[in-house]
Formats: structure tokens, sequence, C-alpha cells
């Protein structure tokens, strides 16, 4: 392949965006390129900060800057109860109740066989480590309420049943096959609410 340009290359790389379509790349493009030398450097050093200084909290796995994230540091949350949702998206969504008050634990993804996602490629067995360690009294699996994420939280729901802890699920407030990272706060807090044993 012939070696793109700079424009091209930008295009290019903006267009691999989700939610970015060929015409928004191209305008993203030559927007970037009148504007202010100091706005493209603070955006690209933004981008490499993301990648360098963010990594999985420790504990749960939700993005961070430091060891533990800061909802695991809050020594205010409940660390009895431990919230288990696919991804980052869906703790954002979950806190924006302001409701919730226990500690979460991210999947990185759900189960999916015809994709080849595996238990292996999900953070399942550190969830089991902090189950083995002790303290937790309940488990909510707040994955998707999609066939891959009902799956997910059955399995994991198998993996946890002699483990003396209560697992619960949402309630069915959020459209099935809908995702928590869209559904609307009050129906999230009310799912919440409304969880029911597993
Ligand atoms: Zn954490």
């Amino acid at each position: 392949m012939e070696r793109l340009g700079a424009i091209e290359r930008a295009i290019h790389e903006l267009g691999k965006l989700p939610g970015i379509g060929p015409k928004t790349a191209e305008r993203l493009t030559h927007y970037l390129l009148t504007a202010d030398r100091s706005q493209v450097v603070a955006l690209t050093d933004a981008l490499r900060a993301l990648k360098e200084a963010v990594r999985p909290c420790r504990q749960c796995f939700n993005p961070t800057e430091e060891e533990l994230c800061r909802i695991c540091r809050d020594p205010h949350r409940d660390s009895s109860v431990v919230c288990v949702v696919e991804q980052p998206r869906d703790l954002m969504a979950l806190e924006r109740t302001g409701t919730y008050r226990g500690l979460y634990h991210v999947l990185q993804g759900r189960l999916a066989p015809l994709e080849n996602i595996g238990p292996e490629q999900l953070t399942i067995d550190a969830l089991l480590e902090r189950v083995r360690r002790g303290g937790i009294q309940e488990v909510i699996m707040a994955t998707n309420p999609t066939l891959e994420g009902d799956g997910t939280a059955l399995y994991i729901s198998n993996l946890l049943a002699n483990s003396g802890v209560r697992i619960t699920r949402l309630a069915r407030g959020i459209p099935s096959g809908g995702v928590l990272e869209f559904a609307n706060t009050q129906m999230l807090a009310d799912a919440l609410e409304g969880r029911r044993a597993f």
C-alpha cells in the first residue's frame, strides 16, 4: 500500500473512532489543520496520557491513575457489596444514579463464544479471588440484559453458588436487549433498588 500523506493518515485514524464517519473524520482533520498548534499539542498529550497513565484498578479493574481507583479507596463505600459490570461505562451509569454505595468489579467484557471470548479473557478469576478473600456479603450481577450479558451472569453465579455470598441480579427495569450505559438514571436506580436473588 502506498504510504499515506499526513492529511490522509489523520482522516484514516480519526475515522476508526466510534461514531465518526468518513465525512466527520475529514471535517475534524481540516479543523485540526487550521487550529492553534497549542490546541493540537494539548490533544495529543491528553491522548498519550490516557494510554500511559491510566491502568485498571488493582482490585476492581475500573480505569485509574492510582493503584486503587477512587471508589475502592473511598472509606465511606460499603466493601461488603460488589456490583459486577461488563465495562467501565456501565459503572459510570450506575454511579450517576447516586444511590449505590458499594464497590464494583469490572469484567472487561462479557462471555461471547461466537467471538471466542471465554472466561480467561475476562476478570472472573480475580472476582473469585476477591470473594475467597472474604468480607463480601453480596454480589450484584449488573451485566447487560442481553443474551450474552445474561449468560455471563449465569456463568459467574454458578461459580459463586457455594461461596456463601448472596447473589442478586438487577431487576428487569431495563428493556431486554438494552444496555446499562444508555439506561435512564431513575430506571437504573429502580433496577438496583428492586434487585432480586439470582
Ligand atoms: Zn477499584
